[in-house]
C-alpha cells in the first residue's frame, strides 16, 4: 500500500488467517468490473477449494465481497461443469477425445474457408475473459483464422461509453479517476446506474463522499436502492438521456455555473453546444422526460455550484440506439465545468463485465487492434505485423459487429466459433439469434457450463473456470490487477488460450501461437500495446503484485502508471483540446403505441451475472432470486386488475414472456421492468429491439414499446 496510488483507500488491518494443511490463493472476483481481491483458500495436498475470504490488503475493496463475490468460487468444483469435449452425433453431444474434437473443428474451418472465403468463418468471443485469453482472440482471428468477423460481447455492454468517451476527449479508459477520488467530491450525479445492485462495492465509495457533505444525485427512471439514497432524484422516462442532460446544462449556462477560463483554453465546440441547449428550459425538458422542472434546476445548481464533482454512468445511459451521444451529453457536464483531471473530478462508467475495460483494448474488437489502435491505420497495422511477425497485409480489415454477426450466421457467415459468451440469452430479439445459429453449417462453443447457445453447437470444448486462470485483468479504474488460479482442473478442461493455440497448430499457424504461460502473452501483449493509447509496455507481473495492479497507460519500467487521466489538461487530440459535443434528443427508437402502451426495459439484480450462465448454478445465490419478475407501479398494476406475485404476460413486437409480477412504487406508472439473467422460455431478451447505436453498434436493451396482459389460468407458468 506505500504506492501512492493507493493512498486515500479505505484500509483495514487484517493478516489473513493460515491454517496447517491451507494455502492461501490471491485473486480477484470475477463477477464485475470491480474486480475486488480475495483469497481463494485450498487444501495444500489437492489444491480443492475449501473456501474463499476478501483480501484486505487490495485498495479497491478493502476486506469486503458483495454475495456474488462470496458465491464465486462454488464454480470449481461444481456438478456442471463441462469436463471433456463433446461432439455431436445422431443429434446428441456425446463425449470425444481431444483429438476427435480439434481435428473435427480443424477440418470444418479448412472446410467452410476452402469452400465461402476466410470472413466465412467467424468468431465471437467475451470479455469475462482475462486480458491474455482477449488478446489472443483478436490476434487468432486475424493470423489464425484470417478472418475479418470477430467481434465481442462487450459490444452489447461498454461501447457505447467507449465510443462516446473517444469523441469526447479521445481516450477510452472507464474512469479518469481512481475510485478512491469518489470520496472526494462534494457532489455525485450517478446516472442510469444502480450501484447499489451491480456493483454494490463502490457504495461504500458513495457513502465516504456522503459522510463528507456531498450530494447525491441520481438520474434514473427507478427509484432504485441507490437513489433512495440521493439528494435529488432524477425519475427519467426511459431514452431521455440526452435531453436531461441538456436541461441541466442549460441551467448551468443560465446561471452562469461554468468554467469559462477552462472551456476556453482547454476545449473547442462550446459555442455550439450553447446554441443547442438554449431550448432545453427545464419545462420543455420536464415534457420529454416526464422530471419535474424544480428538481432538474435543483440538480443542475448542486452539481454546477460543487467545487469537486463527479458523472458516473452505467449501461442505463449507454444501451440505446442514441447511447453515444447520451454518453457525451454527460461528459459535457465535466468539461464546461472544468471539474476534470483533479482531485474527486471527472467521470466513468461502471464496467459491467469481469474484464469489460481490458476486454477492449489490445484487439477483439471487430475494428481494433491490441493497444486500442485502429485496424484501418496503416501505421498501426504494420507495427502489429512486425510483433506478430507476418506480413501487413496478412491482417484483414474491419468486419462486423457481434449483432451483426448474429445476423449474418448462416448467410455471410457460415462457421462460429463462440468464446465464453451466451448470445442466445445475452441478444436482443433472441427467437430470431436462435433460428440464425441453427442456419450455421458448424458451430463450435468453448464454454464451462453448457450455456444455452453452447447447447445448439456441434462441438463444444470445455475450458477453466477464473479460479483455475492465471493472468491479469483490468478493472472499472483502468487498474490492471494479477490473478492466480489454482492448481487443479476437474476433468479433461483446458484453458481457452491452450484451445486456441491447439487449433492453430492444427491450421498450420503454430508458429504464431507458441506460448507456454500467460505470462509470456502478456509479455507479447505488452509489446503489441506500446506507444498505443492503452499501453502497458511498462507493466510486468511483478509489478503488478508490488503494487496492488497498476494504472495504464505505462509506457515504460519505471513508470508507476497514471492513477488519474487529465492532470495536465491535456486531451488526446492533436490540437490537446477536448471536443465539447452537442446533439438534440432524438427519443428511442421504438415509440410506444396504442397496442403496445408500455415502456419496458431490463437490468441486473444483485445476484446474478451477465446471461446466468454461471450465477444461476450457484444455490447460495439462486434462493435469493431463483426467476426473473416484473416489476409493476400500483397505479399500473390496477388499470389491469393485477395482484402481487400473479403471472402475467408481456409481450413486444419481437415475442412474449410470462413472469410473475412485483408490484412496487419504485417504478414509473408507464414503464415495467425486468432482470434478464434467465435464458429459454424466461428470457426477456425474447422482446427487446434489435436496433442498434449506429456508431458504437450496441442494442438497445434499455427501451421498447410491450404490453401487459393478465393470465387467468396460473396452471400455464413460463409455458
Ligand atoms: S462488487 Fe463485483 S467484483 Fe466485488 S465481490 Fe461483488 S461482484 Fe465481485
Amino acid at each position: 500500500m506505500s504506492h501512492i496510488q493507493n493512498e486515500n483507500y479505505s484500509q483495514r488491518n487484517y493478516e489473513p488467517i493460515t491454517r496447517d494443511g491451507e494455502e492461501l490463493i490471491s485473486t480477484h472476483c470475477c463477477f464485475c468490473g470491480m474486480q475486488c481481491g480475495m483469497n481463494i483458500r485450498v487444501k495444500t495436498v489437492d489444491q480443492s477449494v475449501v473456501g474463499v475470504e476478501p483480501r484486505y490488503d487490495f485498495p479497491m475493496n478493502g476486506g469486503r465481497l458483495c454475495p456474488k463475490g462470496v458465491a464465486a468460487y462454488r464454480q470449481a468444483e461444481h456438478r456442471e461443469r463441462i469436463l471433456h469435449p463433446l461432439i455431436r452425433k445422431n443429434g446428441q453431444l456425446v463425449k470425444a477425445t481431444w483429438d476427435e474434437a480439434l481435428d473435427l473443428v480443424t477440418s470444418k474451418i479448412q472446410d467452410i474457408q476452402g469452400k465461402y472465403g476466410k470472413d466465412a468463418f467467424g468468431l465471437y468471443s467475451g470479455s469475462s475473459m482475462t486480458n491474455e485469453k482477449c488478446y489472443i482472440m483478436g490476434k487468432f482471428a486475424r493470423i489464425g483464422l484470417g478472418t475479418k468477423n470477430i467481434d465481442y460481447n462487450g459490444r452489447y455492454c461498454m461501447s457505447s461509453a467507449s465510443y462516446g468517451f473517444n469523441q469526447s476527449v479521445g481516450i477510452d479508459r472507464g474512469s479518469t479517476n481512481p475510485w478512491s477520488d469518489i470520496k472526494e467530491a462534494d457532489v455525485l450525479v450517478l446516472a442510469g446506474s444502480n450501484t447499489a445492485e451491480c456493483h454494490p462495492l463502490s457504495m461504500p465509495y458513495i457513502w465516504g463522499a456522503r459522510d463528507k457533505g456531498a450530494k447525491i444525485i441520481v438520474i434514473d427512471p427507478r427509484e432504485t436502492k441507490t437513489a433512495l439514497v440521493a439528494d435529488v432524484h432524477l425519475d427519467i422516462r426511459p431514452g431521455t438521456d440526452v435531453a436531461i442532460g441538456n436541461g441541466l446544462l442549460h441551467v448551468m449556462i443560465a446561471d452562469g455555473l461554468v468554467d469559462e477560463q477552462f472551456i476556453e483554453q482547454h476545449t473547442t465546440g462550446y459555442e455550439r453546444l450553447k446554441e443547442v441547449v438554449a431550448s432545453y428550459t427545464p419545462q420543455r425538458v420536464a415534457e420529454i422526460t416526464g422530471v419535474a422542472p424544480e428538481k432538474i434546476i435543483t440538480a443542475a445548481r448542486l452539481y454546477g455550484q460543487a467545487k469537486e464533482g463527479m458523472v458516473m454512468f452505467a449501461r442505463g445511459v449507454e444501451q440505446h440506439a442514441t447511447g453515444t451521444d447520451a454518453v457525451s451529453t454527460y461528459v459535457n457536464l465535466s468539461l464546461v465545468s472544468g471539474k476534470i483531471g483533479k482531485k474527486g473530478s471527472g467521470f466513468a462508467t461502471f464496467t459491467g463485465q469481469g474484464n469489460g475495460q481490458g476486454g477492449r483494448e489490445h484487439g477483439q474488437k471487430t475494428d481494433q487492434l491490441p493497444g486500442f489502435r485502429k485496424i484501418t491505420d496503416p501505421k498501426a497495422r504494420e507495427y502489429i505485423a512486425s510483433v506478430w511477425g507476418v506480413e501487413e497485409s496478412e491482417i484483414p480489415g474491419p468486419g462486423l459487429s457481434a449483432f451483426e454477426i448474429l445476423q449474418q450466421l448462416g448467410k455471410e457467415i457460415k462457421g462460429l466459433l463462440l468464446v465464453c459468451s451466451n448470445p442466445i440469452v445475452s441478444s436482443p430479439s433472441i427467437g430470431d439469434v436462435g433460428e440464425y445459429l441453427k442456419g450455421l453449417d458448424f458451430f463450435v462453443a468453448i464454454d464451462m457450463f453448457m450455456s444455452e447457445s453452447a447447447e445448439l453447437a456441434d462441438v463444444v470444448l470445455p475450458s477453466t473456470v477464473w479460479i483455475e486462470d492465471n493472468g491479469t485483468t483490468t478493472n472499472v479504474e483502468g487498474r490492471v490487477v494479477r490473478l492466480k488460479g489454482i492448481n487443479r482442473r476437474p476433468g479433461e478442461v483446458k484453458a481457452d488460450w491452450e484451445i486456441i493455440s491447439e487449433i492453430a497448430d492444427r491450421l498450420g499457424r503454430g508458429k504464431y501461437f507458441k506460448y507456454n504461460s500467460p505470462e509470456e502473452i502478456f509479455n507479447e501483449l505488452r509489446v503489441a500495446s506500446k506507444g498505443g493509447i492503452a499501453d502497458y509496455y511498462g507493466i510486468t507481473y511483478e509489478k503488478l503484485e508490488k503494487m496492488q495492479g497498476v494504472f495504464w497507460p505505462c509506457p515504460t519500467e519505471d513508470d508507476e502508471g497514471m492513477p488519474r487521466l487529465f492532470e495536465d489538461k491535456k486531451f488526446n487530440f492533436p490540437d490537446g483540446k477536448a471536443k465539447i459535443l452537442a446533439f438534440e434528443h432524438k427519443g428511442p427508437n421504438e415509440q410506444v403505441s396504442e397496442e403496445f402502451p408500455l415502456i419496458l426495459s431490463t437490468g441486473r439484480v444483485v445476484y446474478h451475472y451477465l446471461s446466468g450462465n454461471q450465477t444461476r448454478r450457484i444455490e447460495a445465490l439462486t434462493n435469493f432470486c431463483p426467476d426473473p419478475y416484473v416489476e409493476i407501479h400500483p397505479n399500473t398494476a390496477r388499470q389491469y386488475n393485477i395482484g402481487n406475485g400473479e403471472l402475467v404476460k408481456i409481450s413486444s413486437p419481437r415475442g412474449h414472456i410470462k413472469v410473475v409480477a412485483k408490484i412496487t412504487k419504485i417504478i414509473r406508472e408507464d414503464m415495467i421492468f425486468v432482470p434478464y439473467h434467465w435464458g429459454k422460455q424466461l428470457a426477456i431478451n425474447h422482446l427487446t429491439n434489435p436496433a442498434l447505436e449506429p456508431k458504437s453498434k450496441i442494442p438497445e436493451f434499455k427501451v421498447c414499446a410491450a404490453k401487459l396482459e393478465k393470465i387467468e389460468t396460473l396452471g400455464e407458468k413460463h409455458g
